[in-house]
């Protein structure tokens, strides 16, 4: 499709679904590489939008809007993946719909790595209290230390996920009727399963765009509303951070090791120092990943390590925050290998320039700044800050990266600044 495709050279313009902080971080690397920018988002003063030379002010399902962002762009991109396809009708975009299509659907996104060879943990459709109870029986479930019951679609960071622990699987087993094995599970559980959503007679497929036909098989399969996973017992989480292009190729950086708080990334490391085993293995799953889809531009897969082997957790389908270390560790960052794959450039280098631990800023419903310049005086000390107009508990409204050749050392900059900034409470 776009192998014959002319490369897209400045000062043309890169049109952006979505204005927040990815979106942000795109235009700033477009911008240097000398491209006009155009960010459609709801927002007054996204992110994005104070680098844009177009913010198109309007709903991600206006398609008069999407239409008017393609009639300015060159070429079309996305910040995130829950863009609704009937929007996108004709229009071109890179990466192409089918990758998120997949990946805003865990069952269709775990599928899909089975199928590819990629381990992942053992996984049972729930559309009911019943296939709850048999899924938590299964054996395969049994074996774990626990299990996670996650909605197929809508979830991240930690959101729209249930743990179970090994009690409610065990009563999963024994309990003789479906109530009492209800009354084993936490308070939300027993409301979603025992309350007014307990009807599921309708599944969700992500697609209502009749126009839209992706070029998988499982489209047309209906899928749940819920998976049950096991839990994996992880000695640590990694991602890959890597970029497809036109020509086939796949370009990745050294697997990066990251850390959660609350379900969301607090911090990511450069190195993960898996042994090379494992690291071969997770790059050929993430680049099996990309030649399925022929991918064009910038993705991330998750993985946990347990006893020693990779295990795919979920894909990302566009640059990720695990990635933002490699702006200034590594020689073209996420950013820059995504405006160059989407604009059939060459692949740019991969290669670290030096080590580097990234922590997030999190919201309170105040996130001052008062500790910044105290900070800013860590030496190899990079900040990051996205613009946001309003802060909340929870949201990302900056990151810091502190740099150094060891990642020892990179790491206690980081914290030492971080511990400046006085946000070391979540
Ligand atoms: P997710 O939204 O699926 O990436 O889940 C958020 C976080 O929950 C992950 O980064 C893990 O820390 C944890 N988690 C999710 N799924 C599992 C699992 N199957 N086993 C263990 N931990 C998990």
């Amino acid at each position: 499709m776009s192998a014959i495709r002319k490369p897209v050279l400045p000062p043309a313009t890169l049109g952006i679904l979505g204005g927040g902080q990815l979106g942000r971080m795109m235009a700033q690397e477009a911008r240097r590489m000398g491209y006009g920018v155009a960010v459609l988002d709801p927002s007054p003063g996204c992110p994005a939008s104070h680098l844009a030379d177009h913010h198109i002010q309007a709903d991600f399902s206006d398609a008069a809007a999407v239409r008017k962002l393609a009639s300015l762009s060159a070429v079309m991109t996305f910040e995130f993946e829950n863009v609704d396809p009937s929007v996108m009708d004709g229009l071109e975009s890179f990466p192409s719909l089918d990758p998120l299509f997949i990946s805003r659907n865990r069952w269709r996104e775990k599928n899909l790595a089975r199928n590819l060879g990629i381990s992942t943990a053992p996984f049972f459709a729930v559309n009911s209290l019943s296939d709850l109870r048999s899924a938590c029986a299964n054996p395969e479930i049994q074996k774990c230390k626990g299990a996670i019951l996650k909605t197929c679609e809508g979830g991240y960071d930690g959101k729209g996920q249930w743990r179970l622990q090994k009690e409610d699987l065990d009563a999963a087993k024994t309990t003789i009727s479906l109530d009492q094995f209800a009354e084993s599970l936490n308070q939300e559980l027993r409301t979603i399963f025992t309350g007014p959503r307990a009807d599921f007679s309708s599944t969700t497929t992500g697609s209502d765009g009749a126009a839209f036909e992706p070029s998988i098989a499982m489209a047309s399969e209906q899928t749940p509303e819920f998976i049950l996973e096991g839990m994996v017992d992880f000695s640590l989480e990694f991602s890959i951070v890597g970029t497809g292009f036109s020509d086939g190729s796949f370009h990745c950086y050294a697997p990066v090791r990251n850390e959660h708080r609350n379900g969301i990334l607090h911090r990511s490391l450069s190195s993960a120092n898996l042994e090379k085993e494992s690291r071969d293995l997770a790059v050929q799953y993430a680049s099996s990943l990309s030649q399925h889809f022929r991918y064009v531009g910038t993705f991330a897969v998750e993985f946990f390590l347990e006893n020693g082997k990779p295990v795919f957790n979920e894909m990302a389908p566009r640059p990720h925050n695990s990635g933002h270390l490699t702006m200034d560790a590594k020689i073209s960052s996420q950013f820059e290998q995504h405006i160059r794959a989407i604009c059939n450039l060459p692949a740019g280098s991969s290669e670290a320039l030096c080590e580097a631990v990234m922590i997030n800023l999190i919201g309170e419903d105040n996130s001052d700044l008062s500790g910044l310049e105290k900070a800013l005086e860590i030496p190899g000390l990079r900040f990051h800050w996205y613009g946001k107009t309003e802060s909340r508990k929870g949201r990302k409204m900056g990151h810091i990266t502190a740099i150094h050749q060891d990642l020892f050392e990179a790491e206690k900059r980081a914290h030492q600044a971080f511990e400046c900034l006085g946000w070391a409470r979540q």
